[in-house]
């Protein structure tokens, strides 16, 4: 979805397509699935209000005025009125588009640009920056002054988001990337080669996580490679509307990961696959055709990919749990991968699946939503918690990042006593040991 030709009172770079805009038919449907509808009850903070104001700017009906620019970045881009509508229309996507040109129309000032800049041009696609700038993080946790600043509760005299960033960090470990071999050999009969998408948050936050990943394909008969120069997806600048720093880092991946002797192409971050999957249409303009689709075709979510090739079930370990899921809305909505998840926790011997209520509903999560709105992020997380507790569960699965980080901060700061885990953590438990 991207244009560079004038398209009403949009600017040509980067404008929604006008079919995008026009398919809307009114009927509602997505209307109970949004959640910022639910937060406002307020026509244009629905999908089908915001494609209304984004078509009328497109008809030349309305200039892109500021609410226009606050309801691109009130979406969550959770795509679950994607899933509702039987038009396909994509009310995220479409915002997604307006962020970028919510930043044509009102740049930032000087201070501001420079910052954004920074974090997201120079920062978030250096794999090494970003490893060094975590280091003082881990500092301030080992000697004690997270300890300190939390005991004498000093964030909460800052900006609310200031202190619910501090209080989601997981305890941090060594980045991944490093420690990871270049390849790691299948055990037993070999059934293949797999490139692993290792991504940011995964390899700085969760290294455990993608750990784990690597130890299940291996288990399930696989070579995994980790091309270490892997930058990030790109999601991050999609979601701050700088679309062109995202191209230039899809085609940097497409070109290193299509250099790798490879069958697939997998990841075990919801965020990373999802906008993997959409290069195709963010490149559409940028690489060949014949390139992007290879790529597409080789990309896949860590759950599909295992119900795909088949788990291999031998061998595995009893865990004894209650588990419930929580739906990633980049794997369900945006992927539409729902009954693998499922279907991986149920063939873990001794694990019992505890459906909870409104398992595709949002966590509140949203990248920098849930610190840029975190009062009503705070609205959307309680009722997934509600769900959580009245699904008598002791361990709550997750298959995404962002999703991980504040659910573990709700369960916490609700002083409720589910453990968090992403989904490879679960059968990493019942892999044989190493
Ligand atoms: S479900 Fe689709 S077609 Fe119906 S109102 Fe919502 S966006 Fe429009
Ligand atoms: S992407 Fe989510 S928040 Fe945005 S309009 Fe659709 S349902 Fe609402």
């Amino acid at each position: 979805m991207s244009r560079t030709e004038p398209l009403g009172n949009f600017t040509a770079e980067d404008a929604p397509h006008y079919d995008d805009v026009v398919q809307c038919m009114r009927c509602g449907f997505c209307l109970p699935t949004c959640p910022t509808y639910a937060l406002t009850g307020r026509e244009r903070s629905s999908p089908r209000g915001r494609v209304a104001l984004a078509r009328a700017v497109a008809e030349k009906k309305l200039e892109f005025t500021p609410a226009i620019k606050e309801e691109a970045f009130f979406c969550l881009d959770c795509r679950a009125c994607t899933t509702a509508c039987p038009s396909g229309v994509r009310a995220g996507e479409v915002m997604e588009m307006c962020r970028s040109q919510a930043h044509a129309f009102y740049p930032l000032g000087k201070m501001g640009k420079a910052f954004r800049e920074f974090i997201l041009q120079k920062m978030v696609p250096s794999p090494k920056m970003m490893e060094t700038s975590m280091l003082p993080t881990r500092l301030y946790q080992r000697l004690g002054i997270q300890w300190l600043v939390r005991h004498l509760k000093v964030l909460k005299l800052g900006p609310e988001w200031m202190n619910k960033a501090e209080g989601m960090l997981p305890e941090l470990e060594k980045p991944l990337r490093p420690q990871l071999p270049d390849i790691v050999a299948a055990r037993g009969e070999k059934r293949g080669r797999v490139g692993f998408f290792l991504g940011c948050v995964m390899t700085l936050m969760y290294p455990n996580v993608s750990r784990n990943t690597v130890r299940v394909l291996t288990h399930q008969g696989f070579d995994v490679v980790t091309p270490k120069d892997t930058k990030c997806c790109g999601a991050p600048h999609l979601s701050e509307g700088d679309r062109e720093t995202a191209r230039q880092l899809a085609l940097f991946n497409l070109d290193l990961f299509l250099a790798q002797d490879v069958d697939y192409i997998v990841t075990d971050c919801a965020g990373c696959g999802a906008a993997l999957k959409e290069y195709e249409e963010l490149l559409a303009e940028r690489a060949e055709h014949e390139k992007l689709s290879r790529f597409r075709e080789k990309i896949r979510d860590i759950s599909e990919f295992l119900v795909e090739v088949g788990l291999r079930t031998e061998g595995l370990q009893e865990v004894r749990a209650r588990v419930t899921y929580h739906e990633p809305c980049h794997l369900c909505h945006a992927q539409g991968i729902s009954a693998q998840p499922r279907q991986l926790i149920r063939q873990i011997p001794g694990v019992e699946l505890r459906e909870m209520q409104e398992a595709s509903w949002c966590c509140g999560s949203a990248a920098t939503w849930g610190l840029k709105f975190s009062q009503d992020s705070q609205k959307v997380l309680d009722r997934k918690l509600d769900n959580v507790k009245a699904s008598g569960a002791d361990i709550l699965i997750t298959a995404n990042p962002g999703c991980h980080l504040q659910l573990a901060w709700g369960v916490r700061q609700a002083g409720m006593p589910q453990d968090v885990l992403h989904l490879m953590e679960l059968l990493g438990r019942a892999l044989p040991p190493d």
